[in-house]
C-alpha cells in the first residue's frame, strides 16, 4: 500500500483544490491520502465522505508552539465535523488573522506596500499564511523570489515569524484525541534541532498524549531517515509518513513519493 499521509490543497497554503489533489495523488499511486491543511479541515467539506479508488484518511495540521519555535502538530483519523474541533479550527482561524495583521504591520515598516491586502488577495479564501505574503512580496517587485521572501522577512527567527498566537501543544492534542485523532509530530528534521532538543520535545509531546511522529517527510536522505527511525522507536512512537505536497511546480516533493516506511518501525495506520 502506498500511503501519503500530509499534503496541503488550497484550502491552506497549497496549489491545487481538494479534487485536483485527490486526481493527483491517485496518478501517483497513493492508495490512502490524508490532506493535512493547516489549521483547517475545509477540503473535506468539499469532498465526499468516501472515494472511490483511494481511502482518505480525514487529517489537519495544526500550528502551535513550543520553546518559542514553531511546531506543527498533524492530526490523523479525526472527525472535522466534532464539535469540539470546529470550535478548535475556528479558534485557530482567529489567530491566523490576527497574526496576520502583526506579520503585516511588520512588513509595512519594513517598506512592503499594503502586505495585508496583497496576501489576501492571493489567499481568497484560505487563511493567510506566511507563503501568501511571500507570494505578494515577490509579485509586488519587493523580493526578488520567494526563498528571499522566507530568507530575510518571513523564515524562523524573520520579523514575520510570528507565533505567540497559536494555542500550546497540550491544547492542539487534547482536540485531536477529542475528535478520535492520533496527534503526529510532523517533520521533526525541519525544527533543526539538537538531538537532545528533539528528545525534550518528543517526551512534553508524549506527556500531552502525542503517539506518533513522522520518520519520512518530503525529500530526505537516508542518514536522516535513520536516525529519525532510531529516534521513533527510542521514544515508543507510531511513525508516519508523508510528502508535505504543496505545489506542482516543486519537483523536490510529490504526492507519494515514499514507497515504503522503514521496517522496523510501527506503522500508525495499524491504529486506522
Ligand atoms: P504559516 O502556517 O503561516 O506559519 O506558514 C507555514 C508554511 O510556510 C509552511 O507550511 C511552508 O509551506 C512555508 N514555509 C515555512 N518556512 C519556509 C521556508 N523557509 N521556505 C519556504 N517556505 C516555507
Ligand atoms: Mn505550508
Ligand atoms: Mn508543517
Ligand atoms: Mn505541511
Amino acid at each position: 500500500m502506498l500511503y501519503d499521509l500530509h499534503c496541503h490543497s488550497n484550502c491552506s497554503d497549497g496549489e491545487l483544490a481538494p479534487t485536483d489533489l485527490i486526481a493527483r495523488a491517485i496518478d501517483h499511486g497513493v492508495e490512502v491520502l490524508s490532506i493535512t491543511d493547516h489549521d483547517t479541515a475545509d477540503a473535506y467539506q468539499q469532498l465526499p465522505a468516501t472515494q472511490q479508488t483511494l481511502t482518505l484518511i480525514p487529517g489537519i495540521e495544526f500550528s502551535t508552539s513550543w520553546q518559542k519555535i514553531g511546531i506543527h502538530i498533524v492530526g490523523l483519523n479525526i472527525d472535522p465535523t466534532d464539535s469540539t474541533m470546529v470550535a478548535a479550527i475556528n479558534l485557530q482561524q482567529s489567530a491566523r488573522q490576527r497574526r496576520a495583521e502583526t506579520i503585516a504591520q511588520k512588513l509595512e515598516k519594513l517598506g512592503a506596500e499594503r502586505p495585508l491586502e496583497g496576501a489576501q488577495a492571493i489567499a481568497g479564501n484560505a487563511g493567510l499564511s506566511r507563503p501568501h505574503f511571500a507570494q505578494y512580496l515577490v509579485e509586488s517587485g519587493f523580493c526578488k523570489d520567494y526563498n528571499q521572501a522566507f530568507k530575510k522577512y518571513l523564515g524562523a527567527g524573520k520579523p514575520g515569524d510570528v507565533k505567540q498566537e497559536w494555542a500550546c501543544l497540550q491544547d492542539v492534542v487534547d482536540w485531536i484525541r477529542g475528535s478520535g485523532g492520533i496527534a503526529v509530530l510532523a517533520h521533526p528534521h525541519k525544527y533543526k534541532m539538537t538531538r537532545s532538543k528533539l528528545l525534550r520535545l518528543i517526551e512534553d509531546f508524549k506527556s500531552a498524549g502525542g503517539e506518533a511522529m513522522e520518520v519520512l517527510s518530503g525529500k530526505q536522505t537516508p542518514d536522516i531517515t535513520q536516525n529519525l527511525q532510531g529516534i521513533c522507536e527510542q521514544m515508543g512512537l507510531l511513525a508516519s509518513i508523508g510528502s508535505d505536497f504543496h505545489h506542482t511546480q516543486t519537483s523536490w516533493c510529490y504526492l507519494g513519493m515514499h514507497p515504503h516506511l522503514p521496517n522496523a518501525c510501527k506503522p500508525v495506520w495499524e491504529r486506522f
